[in-house]
């Protein structure tokens, strides 16, 4: 057994991990409860959200600044998918973790994603950060990289401090969030890049669009939106 292997059965037996579900003791979520999450993909257009099969523009859609919005499953507060949000969010842990691997792995075993060169994530501002101590959408781009065996790359910064978005009507949440993101990235430029931009869970779309917005304009060729979850 690896170092790694022992530390987690030491940890098993001093703090052991209930399903967040049915309470069954060893997962965050145990193998059955996550089978009743339909991981089976939701792709829409980034414009009206209506369903389709590739998540790209319908016709009569005009293109912003995402071109494909892909999630692995469907949001749902009053559900398990809900509540696994609400700690990955708020209270992280580790073992959790896993369990976000696991929905990702599920999720690529039954769809291939667009043509890309790498992953990026819906920034958190310092403070938030500092508050947090982690930001969930990062979490699930280097889980998502790592299935992917692709970078990720920290290209956008906040640039002020905004206020959660869940406490805006649709039209407000545009207002509060024009140019609160820069782009951060001096290594190199992304021009003609295809790049996946992942956030923790899809409902507007108004922070991704304005976030691709600036990557768009940093002439990043097509922003691919990726959520664990569309609300
Ligand atoms: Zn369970
Ligand atoms: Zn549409």
């Amino acid at each position: 057994m690896s170092f790694g292997g022992i530390l987690d059965s030491i940890k098993d037996i001093f703090f052991p991990v209930n399903c967040l579900n049915c309470a069954k003791e060893g997962d965050f979520v145990c193998e059955e409860c996550l089978k009743t999450l339909d991981l089976s993909g939701v792709f829409c257009c980034p414009v009206c959200h209506q369903e389709n099969k590739t998540g790209d523009y319908c016709l009569g859609c005009q293109p912003l600044f995402i071109d494909a919005e892909i999630a692995v499953t469907k949001y749902d507060e009053q559900d398990l998918i809900g509540e696994i949000m609400h700690c990955f969010k708020y209270q992280y842990v580790e073992d959790l973790e896993k369990t976000i691997e696991k929905m990702i792995a599920s999720f690529l075993s039954n769809n291939d994603l667009p043509e890309f060169d790498a992953i990026t994530f819906v920034p958190l501002h310092g403070r938030r950060y500092i508050e947090r101590g982690f930001n969930q959408s990062e979490k699930i781009a280097v889980i998502l990289a790592k299935k992917m065996h692709k970078p990720v790359v920290n290209l956008l910064k906040r640039t002020r401090y905004t206020k959660p978005q869940a406490k805006f009507k649709r039209q407000e949440r545009l207002v509060n969030l024009k140019d609160a993101f820069e782009f951060c990235y001096k290594k190199q430029d992304f021009k003609n890049k295809n790049v996946i931009l992942v956030d923790d869970v899809f409902t507007t779309g108004s922070t991704m669009q304005e976030c691709a917005k600036v990557l768009k304009s940093n002439k990043v060729a097509k922003v691919i939106g990726f959520s664990l979850a569309r609300g």
